[in-house]
């Protein structure tokens, strides 16, 4: 089969994710932490046959217009919030919702925020360096390259980016073209850091890791899952499950460490390792590689 780089968001690792957060129900309460286009969701739904009742949340208006339209079918089995994960308590209440029988959190970009104009996300365009998810959020991707100290940004690329070499060279070169107003200067600054015979033996495009680790930092991904994983065993029913899908390490680590603290008290984990995709959805999607995914029962 041919490769696809359609700019639809394709949902990654959809039958595992049914598979565990399902775990055989025919129907239930979901959150999806992240909706995005509706990908997962519409899954499930098809899966229950439109029994389940699903709230999903995302911090990019833009995106629920798009999984409004996918869901159409559906309508009255599920509700979109406009709002982050972090506050998913908030929902739950107005709902008159005590407890669920799963959580679903796919974390990290959907394709169309990738491919979305004046986001500043991706350095094959020349835009501001927003990166924000949620606009309201105060700092942009500008405000971190051109304010934070030098130390500061390489720690970040280092970590957030797992960019072990030039971690520190890129750091040293963004500070010295301050200011950075686009993705274009942000893009010349990774450059200008990397050896040019280094630059293309890798099998991501040399920015890669840079954009990543400042869009991790704008958007305090990391924080946002730690805090959210920890409240979630909470609001689920005995049974409930709690699946992530990770992208990055780090994120996949802390889901792995607070399952870990939470077993034996309120989860059971049920992947002892993370789920890796099959090679063959590797293939019909790029977004995929990387991803990760762990699941847990409420006990
Ligand atoms: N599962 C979806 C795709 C999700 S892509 C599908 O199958 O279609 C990841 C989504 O998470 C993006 O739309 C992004 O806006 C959202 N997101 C990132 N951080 C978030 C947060 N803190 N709260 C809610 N949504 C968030």
């Amino acid at each position: 089969m041919s490769r696809q780089y359609d700019e639809h968001h394709r949902s990654v690792m959809v039958h595992e994710a049914l598979l565990y957060l399902l775990g055989g129900r025919v129907d239930g309460t979901y959150v999806d932490c992240t909706a995005g286009e509706g990908g997962h969701m519409k899954a499930i739904l098809e899966a229950t046959n439109g029994r389940a009742r699903i709230i999903g949340l995302d911090v990019d208006r833009e995106v629920l217009d798009i999984a409004e339209q996918n869901l159409e079918d559906y309508r009255g089995s599920y509700e979109l919030f406009n709002l982050s994960y972090v506050d998913f308590e908030i929902v739950l209440k107005q709902a008159g919702i005590d407890k669920v029988d799963g959580f679903l959190l796919d974390v990290g970009l959907s394709t169309f925020q990738l491919k979305s104009k004046g986001r500043g996300f991706s350095y094959e365009l020349d835009e501001p360096l927003d990166m924000r998810m949620n606009l309201s959020l105060k700092t942009t991707a500008a405000e971190v390259v051109n304010g934070y100290k030098e130390s500061e940004l390489a720690r970040i690329v280092f970590e957030y980016g797992d960019e072990k070499r030039f971690a520190r060279k890129i750091a040293r070169s963004i500070v010295s073209r301050r200011p950075l107003y686009t993705t274009k200067d942000l893009h010349d600054a990774v450059k200008a850091a990397i050896p040019p015979a280094e630059r293309y033996k890798r099998k991501r495009h040399f920015a890669t890791r840079t954009f990543q680790a400042i869009r991790i930092e704008v958007n305090q991904e990391l924080e946002n899952i730690d805090s959210t994983l920890k409240r979630i065993p909470g609001f689920l029913k005995q049974g409930g499950r709690i699946v992530i899908i990770s992208f990055h390490s780090l994120e996949d680590g802390i889901a792995k460490r607070v399952f870990r603290e939470k077993s034996n008290s309120e989860l059971k984990i049920l992947t002892k390792k993370p789920l890796r995709p099959s090679e063959e959805e590797v293939e019909l999607n790029l977004r995929a590689r990387s991803a990760r995914l762990r699941a847990a029962e409420r006990i």
